[in-house]
């Protein structure tokens, strides 16, 4: 018998209307668990690099996480997985909400798509019986709208179903895959389901998802329950409200947004609002969102009340995603009443909402500058609001100047040309980032910028606080009831971190703790990404309840898999190098490795070489980001080995790296 999975997966050909149900192998979740790892195993096995992500061979996967579905707390993401049309990279961006649980009591781990279909078509997965539907009535429908009008379609109020909308359709390469309370959004995935010809998967299951051992891990999901109250109750004392809980509930539920106006560069501007905030914004934002929000809403099995359904004037009801609250209105420099209203439209267009906003910006930062001119924008409304509305009708439609934005800063740009480039400065591997221009460099943070593959938010921050506490007294007082480092080191990494003299930014943390600090963020993060867990409850905030000691335990008695710290940690590795050997095979490296050049005012070159160079080292990657013979052959990778060699990435004697990837002169 399986456990917390169910051995199975759906394979979808689009192309030949195909639909099997293949049983995977135990193995395979040992190695690699589930969600990302393994997802990341079958994009390796199957999509070679000279894929396009507009092929038919690209793969689409929706994979549940190894725990989803079971009683765990806030396990409940589904990770999809493709090659971007935007980075031209592995893809894994996450959806919330309630679709993988539903997955799993239908009787599958993921579906797998491949090909594309000449109509547009949805998926129909209803326990055993799985159809390919035609959904020509449904083009050109929002993705929300989409959900309700398959669900009343199908009599089936209880299916869960993730769309996507005008913009996936069009290929746009920031569209979404919105679903209920939860959305996709990063890398362009909304794009690829659009172009095989996929608007939704609906799925309804009633099947139990087997546990190894219950009463075992019962306790274990009570002691977390008990955590996440009692952390409720006590925030950590001495950092700014959104790091002193759990999830991200303040984002809907607190008005005071102070802190993320005055020190963000929203938009596509390197300038901060400093002023922004003041008791008149305060007051008309309170208004305005407490004439909106409709009710405060949570994940499947999760009592955090993270999000909030919207409803403005005369609109539809929809989620409003974390922090698209921002994103619009302040691009737009203009008030929450706009922001929420265009977020409307967005999210049934089904776009990314941080990339969106920016791409708008630039492309009126392009007009202002004389870059772009009035024949780019025939019939543009004057006013700011209403060029927004207007950009963002063109790119999702790709009409125009909208079909060259619909690429996204980095690709547009360079069609552009006319010095565009030097506009498109927030991208980090061709992606739109968070728009952060900071003072001092973070060693920690550059580390977790420039090797980041996941390219969000949650993935550059983690379980370290971000900046030292101003006394002795506060860093005591933090360390006492801090169980969940892998390590006591880092309680001393942290009391000595100071804010000023020699035990400050930036050459403290020293390299080596970065290392240290970096690698364990970024392997709670994949844990998370494999378990399906939601990283508001782990990897992302300060003292979470899943930490590196009750995770093996969680997976032993809800999987049945004999699992100890040190075997977890050999997993993570695994399928994060897996991940970072499909990237290295389609031509990333080191040069790719870059933050923004004013993500920070204050940069130290000499210092950033020698942090990437000791990480690199410490990762088991030669000088390039290249993983090793000896690393990979340590970690039961010998077959990428093979590959890499082959394709004249590695040597079979040494681990030099080739010049130039078949990749990438395929690119040039
Ligand atoms: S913490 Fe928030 S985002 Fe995470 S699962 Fe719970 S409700 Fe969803």
């Amino acid at each position: 018998m399986r456990y917390a999975e169910t051995g199975f997966n759906l394979e979808v050909d689009l192309t030949m209307g195909n639909i099997e149900r293949v049983a995977t192998d135990p193995r395979d979740t040992e190695l690699y668990l589930g969600g990302l790892g393994t997802n990341a195993k079958i994009l390796w096995d199957r999509v070679p690099p000279e894929t396009e992500p507009f092929s038919p061979d690209n793969l689409l996967i929706f994979g549940t996480g190894l725990l989803c579905g079971t009683p765990a707390t806030g396990c409940n993401r589904t990770i999809v997985s493709t090659i971007s049309p935007q980075t031209r990279l592995m893809a894994f961006s996450m959806m919330g909400g309630f679709w993988a649980p539903e997955l799993k009591y239908a009787g599958y781990d993921k579906v797998i798509l491949r090909g594309k279909s000449p109509n547009l078509v949805y998926l129909w997965i209803n326990n055993d019986k799985v159809e390919i539907r035609d959904a020509s009535h449904l083009k050109g429908k929002g993705a929300v709208e989409t959900q309700e009008l398959i669900r009343r379609e199908l009599k089936e109020p209880k299916a869960q179903v993730a769309a996507i909308g005008l913009a996936g359709e069009n290929r746009v390469y920031f569209a979404s895959i919105e679903q209920g309370r939860s959305s996709a959004s990063r890398g362009g995935i909304g794009a690829v389901m659009g172009d095989k010809g996929l608007k939704a998967i609906a799925v309804r299951g009633t099947k139990d998802v087997n546990i190894a051992r219950p009463d075992e891990f019962m306790e274990l999901c009570n002691e977390v329950l008990k955590y996440i109250k009692w952390r409720n109750d006590n925030p950590v004392p001495g950092v700014m409200p959104i790091l002193a809980g759990l999830g991200s509930p303040q984002e809907m539920k607190v008005h005071d947004e102070k802190w993320h106006t005055e020190n963000f560069m929203w938009g596509n501007s390197r300038t901060r609002r400093k002023d922004f905030w003041n008791e008149e914004i305060a007051r008309e934002w309170m208004k305005t969102m407490d004439s909106m929000r409709r009710r405060l809403i949570s994940c499947y099995n999760c009592p955090m009340t993270c999000g909030a359904t919207i409803q403005p004037p005369g609109l539809p009801t929809y989620m409003m995603k974390c922090f698209t609250k921002l994103t619009y209105t302040m691009a737009a420099m203009s008030d929450l009443e706009f922001g929420l209203g265009i977020a409307q439209s967005a999210t049934e267009f089904g776009v990314d909402g941080f990339s969106a906003p920016q791409v708008m910006a630039f492309a009126l930062e392009l007009y202002e500058n004389g870059i772009l001119t009035d024949d780019d924008f025939p019939g543009m409304p004057s006013d700011n609001e209403g060029r927004f509305y207007w950009l963002l009708d063109r790119i999702v439609r790709r009409e125009g100047i909208g079909d060259v934005l619909a690429n996204g800063t980095y690709w547009a740009a360079r069609q552009i040309g006319k010095g565009a480039e030097a506009y498109a400065h927030n991208n980090i591997k061709k992606h739109e980032q968070l728009p952060l221009k900071l003072s001092m460099l973070n060693p920690i943070y550059f580390l977790m910028y420039c090797t980041g593959e996941k390219i969000n938010i949650t993935q550059i921050e983690g379980q370290f606080p971000q900046a030292p506490f101003a006394t002795r007294e506060e860093r005591e007082a933090f360390v006492k009831d801090w169980f969940q480092v892998p390590d006591d080191k880092f309680k001393q990494y942290f009391l000595d971190w100071e804010l000023r003299g020699e035990k400050s930014l930036p050459y403290y943390p020293t390299v080596q703790m970065c290392c240290d600090i970096v690698d364990w963020q970024e392997r709670m993060h994949y844990i998370d990404d494999a378990l399906g867990m939601c990283s508001g409850l782990s990897s992302f905030p300060l003292k979470p309840p899943y930490h590196i000691h009750n995770y093996p335990k969680f997976i032993s008695s809800g999987a049945g898999i004999d699992m100890d710290e040190t075997k977890l940690t050999e997993a993570a590795k695994r399928y994060r190098t897996l991940v970072r050997a499909i990237n290295i095979r389609r031509g990333m490296r080191r040069k790719d490795e870059k933050p923004p050049e004013n993500h920070w005012k204050k940069r130290f070159p000499e210092l950033e070489k020698e942090l990437l160079d000791t990480y690199y080292k410490f990762k088991g990657w030669n000088d390039d980001g290249i993983p090793t013979q000896e690393f990979l052959h340590e970690f039961g990778l010998d077959y990428v080995t093979e590959d890499f060699v082959k394709r004249g990435i590695l040597t079979d004697i040494e681990d030099d790296p080739s010049k130039e990837t078949p990749a990438e002169k395929e690119k040039q």
